[in-house]
């Protein structure tokens, strides 16, 4: 039977890059989005898949959606939203957007997924995080937060539920190349390469293959491990 996966954010820039490889890995996949339908439905065309949509700041809309999926081998928590300003700055509404879709969202969509993925003692749930969520990062303090929760929630689930036979793990990338920021300036740019030891911007095929791997056989004795993807800029 074919392999079953969802990914949050598909319609995103990393998020479309891990649907493609999933879907050359042989999974059926579930594209998620909430605003970008037409990437989403362009995109599940291309890979023989499905456009679902859900609001990961909406867990009734997350529970409907996921109830109407089935069974999954595998949910990747991609989607996320970040807001550069300071702290003090921040409204209570952008706030609580952050949270919701970075951490609570990924974990009311785990919760939704792990009944099914319990009773057939096997699944695979893999986070994206960031390397803000391991090291900080000014200006970004709600969004560092909320990506330092999933590493923590990535640990304890993978203590839980390891003894049912599902895996649980997080990718952290460091700076990749979307639309997420497109917003710096070009001089900017230069700064943040500077302090890339490997000299490039990641791309987001870097981080579908690290989820590739982190759902394959090959990793079947990893869990609850952050798979750093930073070209060296936390260490
Ligand atoms: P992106 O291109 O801006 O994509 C973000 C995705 O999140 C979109 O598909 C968007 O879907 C989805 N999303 C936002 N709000 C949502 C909501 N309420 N419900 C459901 N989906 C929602 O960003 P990206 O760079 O690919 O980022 C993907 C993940 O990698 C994020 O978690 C991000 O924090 C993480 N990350 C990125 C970088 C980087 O340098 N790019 C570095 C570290 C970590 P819609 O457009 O359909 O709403």
């Amino acid at each position: 039977m074919q392999k079953k996966a969802l990914v949050t954010g598909g319609s995103g820039g990393i998020g479309s890059a891990i649907c493609r490889t999933l879907a050359r890995d042989g999974y059926y996949v579930f594209v998620n989005y909430s605003r970008s339908k037409e990437k989403a439905e362009t995109l599940a065309e291309e890979i023989g898949g499905e456009a679902v949509f859900f609001d990961l700041t909406d867990s009734t809309s997350i529970k409907k959606a996921i109830s109407g999926i089935g069974r999954l081998d595998l949910l990747v928590n991609n989607a996320g939203v970040s807001e550069i300003n300071l702290f003090t700055h921040i409204s209570d509404e952008i706030a609580q957007r952050i949270l919701s879709t970075n951490l609570s969202g990924a974990m009311c969509a785990a919760r939704c997924v792990l009944p099914a993925m319990i009773n057939e003692k096997s699944g695979c749930i893999i986070n994206i995080s960031s390397m803000w969520g391991e090291v900080g990062a000014s200006c970004e303090v709600d969004y560092s937060a909320s990506k330092a929760g999933l590493i923590g929630f990535t640990k304890a689930l993978a203590k839980e539920t390891a003894p049912s036979g599902i895996r649980v793990n997080c990718v952290s990338p460091g700076f990749i190349m979307t639309e997420m920021n497109k917003r710096f300036s070009d001089e900017d740019l230069e700064l943040i390469r500077e302090d890339i030891p490997l000299g490039i911007f990641g791309e987001p095929r870097h981080i579908a293959d690290a989820v590739s791997f982190l759902a394959s056989p090959a990793a079947e004795y990893i869990t609850g491990q952050v798979l750093a993807v930073n070209g060296g800029m936390v260490i």
